[in-house]
């Protein structure tokens, strides 16, 4: 039996559970496809609901990653082939092109974000004072392109009417996704916050269907808001428009009081849901694992197993494997390493 675990991803819940592996005492290989560890959390200059920094929970887990002595790091490396049943896979580089033999294959490959431009009517892509949620976290960076504050991208002027849409491609039959993506109720109002920490005198509107801030200490940034004076105005935007000055219109029906609506703003920020990353067929197929109906994983057990796919050997963790907070991915990371080392351990508790 071979102790090394396969990891793919190095995004936080691949970093920390090559760290959990490591104090268990279980080698890994962490095969991360780009030249950089961190995943996409490394661009976030906050995170919910601490508003710590992003960029410096990923310098810490890199650090921990650089001290496991059990941990071997593989950058710009993907894994093409899987041969074989646990505990005796083997797997073929590609860009090596050498093959490895491991126990266990964690799958930490992440989300990918919902390509707004899909949802045409909300004009993305061709209006340049509508964005994405991401992009405006790269506004409110202070190392991003205006030195944190939230400015028009069509002329650069301060923005002083920032409207923020939820559930952009969640929620959604006609897209075929009809899953909440969890946590875009909380970043926005995260974001929300630090405009009007920034900037006082602008004002902030989130239409939104439900509010979902379900976590612990998300509630209360979402109270926080509304006392910093953020406006919530329930109801489903219908559509975008852009003015001869660039402004953007939007027109949405106010659902508590049963009336249309419209506000111009100059600048719309869309609080683009996630899908399963992109490369979750291939890996499915690879792996020979099933995909549940939302296109993620498929858990053998969801409520005793939940990090462990339909086969043997083969487990998943963070948003891989639905999507969730980045504590809860962190989480996800050691819980996935204890039942690998379980099952190389071939523990009494392992599920037949
Ligand atoms: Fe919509 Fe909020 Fe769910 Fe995101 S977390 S899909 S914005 S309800």
């Amino acid at each position: 039996m071979s102790e090394k675990v396969i990891i793919l991803g190095g995004g936080v819940a691949g970093m920390r559970a090559a760290v959990a592996l490591n104090d268990l005492g279980v080698a890994s290989v962490l095969i991360e496809k780009g030249p950089q560890l961190g995943g996409r959390v490394r661009n976030y200059d906050t995170i919910f609901p601490s508003f710590h920094s992003g960029k410096e929970l990923v310098a810490r887990l890199e650090s921990q990653v650089a001290q496991a002595p059990l941990v071997r790091v593989l950058y710009e490396e993907t894994v093409d082939r899987v041969e074989g049943d646990a505990p005796r896979f083997t797997a073929t580089l590609g860009k090596e092109r050498s093959s490895m033999e491991a126990g266990a294959i964690l799958i930490a490959t992440g989300f990918d974000p919902f390509d707004a431009s899909q949802q045409e009517e909300y004009g993305y892509g061709i209006y340049k004072n509508v964005v994405t949620g991401t992009e405006l976290e790269q506004l409110l960076d202070p190392e991003g392109p205006n030195g944190g504050e939230i400015r028009k991208p069509s002329d650069g002027r301060k923005a002083r009417r920032v409207a923020i849409v939820f559930c952009v491609g969640s929620r959604s039959e006609k897209l075929g996704h009809n899953y909440c993506s969890r946590v875009c109720c909380s970043y926005s109002t995260k974001q929300a916050i630090e405009i009007k920490e920034r900037q006082p005198d602008t004002s902030v509107v989130c239409f939104y269907i439900d509010v979902r801030t379900y976590g612990r200490g998300f509630e209360e940034m979402y109270r926080r808001a509304q006392e910093m004076g953020v406006v919530y105005v329930r109801g489903r935007v219908a559509e975008c428009g852009m003015l001869p000055n660039g402004d953007i219109t939007v027109r949405a029906e106010n659902t508590l009081l049963g009336k249309p609506m419209q506000g111009v703003f100059d600048l719309v920020s869309l609080s683009h849901g996630m899908t399963p990353c992109l490369d979750a067929p291939r890996i499915a197929r690879m792996l020979d694992i099933e995909l549940a109906h939302d296109g993620f994983p498929l858990a053998r057990d969801s409520e005793g197993y939940p990090c462990e796919t339909t086969r043997d050997g083969v487990f998943a963790a963070g948003a891989a494997i639905g999507l969730k907070p980045i504590a809860d991915c962190i989480a996800d990371g050691d819980a996935a390493a204890a039942r690998i080392t379980a099952f190389l351990r071939n523990s009494p508790e392992r599920p037949q």
